[in-house]
């Protein structure tokens, strides 16, 4: 047996842990991709119009920097605040990666500065006000020359109309989505919705398809449907999704989140 290394430099027990980790991560996401080349076969889809989002909320950054290492390079959070922190981390320990990061979650107006400041795509616009502020925040960073261009958005579709889950139902989401392409600070490139956890997965993703066509032939641009988790990328994908969001399944159960 080797003994212990007792270079002080190498932490033993931190490089077990961190290849026991990437060993995970790697099994985890070759089963997500094995979903995902599945799920395109039987709907007949090209694999190569389905992206991974791999949704990162809670994971801290060093298990970011492995799914890197692994070949991912779009990752999703929901929190401003926690967000911003790790995009920091995961830039200090993967300097030449070239990451986008999505928010994916409920946009409050007062944080639009902020998410402006690391955000590839926000996935969340769920009204008017929220759009200007983006918007808003958009050209000031703009204006000062802190980014070259629009920011990419999707507008997010509520299914049943929920307010805790986000998003703006059947009436609303046209216009939001019209408002939207007018503002020279956003480009709308399409639609983004969470399945309503109880309802029949087949009605749900069928109203999210035909909202998302609808937006399209009125702004041909906007194309991208992201739809479809850990528990429903199957039938997301069926249903036309481009980009499925892939939280659990790839990095394991989340903590109960703090409320
Ligand atoms: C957490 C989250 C996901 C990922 O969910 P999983 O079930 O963990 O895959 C996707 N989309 C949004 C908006 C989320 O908040």
């Amino acid at each position: 047996m080797t003994p212990p290394s007792t270079d002080p430099t190498v932490p033993v027990g931190d490089t077990v842990t961190a290849e026991t980790r990437r060993a995970e991560l790697a099994r985890r996401l070759a089963a997500v991709r094995e979903r995902i080349a599945a799920a395109c076969a039987a709907a007949g889809r090209d694999p190569d119009e389905v992206s991974l989002l791999a949704v990162t909320k809670t994971v801290p950054a060093h298990d970011v920097a492995l799914l890197v290492d692994l070949g991912l390079d779009a990752f999703g959070e929901n929190r401003v605040q926690e967000a911003m922190a790790k995009v920091a981390e995961v830039a200090a320990l993967r300097p030449a990666a070239r990451i986008r990061w999505h928010l994916v979650g409920r946009l409050q107006r007062n944080k639009a500065r902020a998410a402006v400041q690391w955000a590839h795509r926000v996935e969340s616009v769920d009204s008017t006000r929220l759009a200007d502020a983006l918007d808003r925040a958009v050209r000031r960073a703009l204006d000062e020359g802190r980014r070259a261009g629009p920011l990419s958005v999707l507008v997010q579709y509520s299914v049943d109309g929920d307010p805790n889950r986000g998003g703006a139902p059947d009436g609303v989401i046209d216009k939001l989505a019209d408002h939207v392409a007018t503002l020279p600070g956003l480009r709308l490139d399409g639609v983004m919705a969470v399945a309503p956890l109880h309802a029949d997965p087949e009605r749900a993703f069928a109203a999210i398809a035909a909202a998302a066509a609808r937006i399209r032939s009125a702004h041909p641009d906007a194309a991208i449907l992201s739809a479809g988790m850990s528990g429903d990328l199957e039938v997301a994908i069926r249903y036309g999704s481009h980009v499925v969001r892939v939280g659990t399944a790839l990095v394991g159960e989340r903590p109960i989140a703090s409320p």
